[in-house]
């Protein structure tokens, strides 16, 4: 055994792990990486076709990300947020501004103001508390806002974060520490009880028979909550695409819809685009970064983080308006201030890689190579129909979600005990391409360095990983 293996064996917990099964094999130990290919300590080569947990945007080992924090290490790491101002972080902040209000976009309202902290967790952290004092001050009640998420909905692992999130598997344990919030269905057309077309060999969101009860079931939402006198302060999604619980897509317009419902119930918008941020769902007319521009709603909070330093370093972002803002502004003696914030917040060698990371992003040469690459992801894709333990194939820009059934033709899901998505990712590893699944639904989001020749080598190995497991 590799002792370093020997060494993560004897002390390194991790997360979303049994570690009982981590430790009956070895583990793949990483040495490094360039590109999509991630190397390990005995020189064997893998496929990162997860992004390495959805973070990396442009490849391991990136000259131009690289040299960017070798620059800033030569004139500083950190100093602190808390009573001082650093340069790479006023630049980033000045440069998501812009990213967050494009031209072409709906520039209403529009997002001013930055608040930096360190992963996807503390970005929504600060988003909930942010609208919850905001809304408090604003509405002046006395009764707590309250949040509307969606169902199986996952924001993170930070008590506020769980709060938001609704994946029992991931929360039920921690209930006794959580406060209420409420969720409505979210619009999962594959699995929707509403959806009244049989399966078919396609995406369900093309072959779907419905009424968009989906929608109809949010406004009701909204409206019970309202006559209650405590109207929802806030609306919590994840744009297009939820993730981790099972890259669920939105049919289109329905993100457009349940945005006008919210706003009309006077709920503030906070996008979650933890995952979804920075090009990953795809390169739009408007050639936005970001989900929710791509169908014309722009949110009161922009969540960022994951890709925010193209998968480099834990960094992440809030982006707010100047109104929400304006509710912590006084003298010093209200005490009004949002007191919250973190040791790292505002850190320059993050900053210097995000920096560097949205320059390549908003380069022709990346928005070329994604267009090229969705499109082989697209056609590629296809080739799984033929598995009969294929249910679903879910694909938004440069994610997929490929669902794993004990039947397509009557959608039977594999129970999570028999292990159905570990098992195939696990044949996958041998095949030299590592992801992981949610519960049965197998996650390829390859990095938009991966070249048109690594894109089909990921979806092959997954197939012959099915039809390995399946037999
Ligand atoms: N929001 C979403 C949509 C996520 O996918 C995640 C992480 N998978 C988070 C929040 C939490 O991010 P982090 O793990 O960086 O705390």
């Amino acid at each position: 055994m590799h002792p370093l293996v020997k060494l993560d064996r004897q002390h390194v917990w991790h997360p979303f792990t049994q570690m009982r099964d981590w430790m009956a094999r070895e583990p793949v130990m990483i040495a490094g990486g360039d590109g999509a290919v991630l190397r390990d300590v005995h020189g064997r080569e893998y496929l990162d076709a997860n992004s390495s947990i959805w973070t990396n945007l442009h490849g391991h080992n990136h000259h131009k990300i690289n040299s960017a924090i070798r620059r800033q290490l030569g004139k500083i790491a950190h100093s602190s947020a808390l009573g001082l101002a650093n340069e790479p972080a006023s630049l980033l902040a000045g440069k998501l501004v812009q990213a967050a209000n494009p031209q072409s976009a709906i520039r209403n309202p529009r997002l001013e103001k930055v608040f930096f902290s360190d992963n996807g967790s503390t970005a929504l952290e600060v988003a909930l508390k942010l609208a919850y004092e905001s809304t408090r001050r604003t509405r002046g009640s006395k009764t707590a806002p309250r949040f509307l998420s969606l169902e199986g909905a996952y924001h993170g692992d930070t008590v506020g974060a769980v709060s938001l999130g609704h994946i029992d598997l991931f929360h039920k344990a921690w209930s006794g520490l959580l406060f209420k919030t409420d969720k409505v269905m979210s619009p999962f057309c594959y699995r929707c009880p509403f959806n009244r077309a049989k399966p078919e060999r396609a995406d369900a969101r093309e072959y779907r028979k419905c009424r968009w009860e989906c929608v109809s079931q949010v406004e009701q939402k909204f409206s019970a909550q309202r006559k209650k006198g405590n109207a929802h302060a806030a609306f919590v999604f994840e744009p297009l695409m939820q993730g981790a619980t099972g890259m669920i897509p939105q049919p289109a317009t329905w993100l457009k819809q349940v945005s006008e419902i919210a706003r009309a119930n006077g709920a503030l918008l906070i996008a979650d685009e933890v995952m979804t941020g920075f090009g990953r769902t795809g390169v739009s007319k408007a050639e936005t970064l970001f989900a929710c521009h791509h169908e014309g709603v722009q949110p009161d909070f922009l969540c960022l983080a994951k890709g925010l330093t193209g998968g480099y370093l834990p960094m992440a972002a809030t982006l707010t308006t100047q109104k929400v803002f304006d509710a912590f502004l006084g003298e010093y003696h209200e005490f009004k201030t949002f007191f919250h914030g973190h040791s790292f917040t505002g850190n320059q060698l993050g900053a210097a890689a995000s920096l560097a990371s949205l320059e390549i992003l908003q380069g022709e040469k990346s928005i070329r190579a994604r267009r090229k690459l969705e499109t082989i992801l697209r056609d590629e894709l296809q080739q799984l129909w033929q598995l009969p333990h294929v249910g679903d194939i879910r694909q938004v820009g440069l994610v997929a979600g490929i669902e794993l059934v004990k039947d397509w033709r009557t959608r039977r899901p594999f129970d999570l005990r028999e292990r159905a998505g570990i098992r195939v990712c696990e044949a996958m590893t041998r095949r030299g391409v590592l992801t992981r699944p949610v519960g049965n639904v197998i996650v390829l989001m390859p990095p938009y360095c991966t070249t048109p020749a690594q894109l089909p080598k990921m979806i092959s190995a997954l197939r012959e990983a099915v039809e390995a497991c399946f037999r």
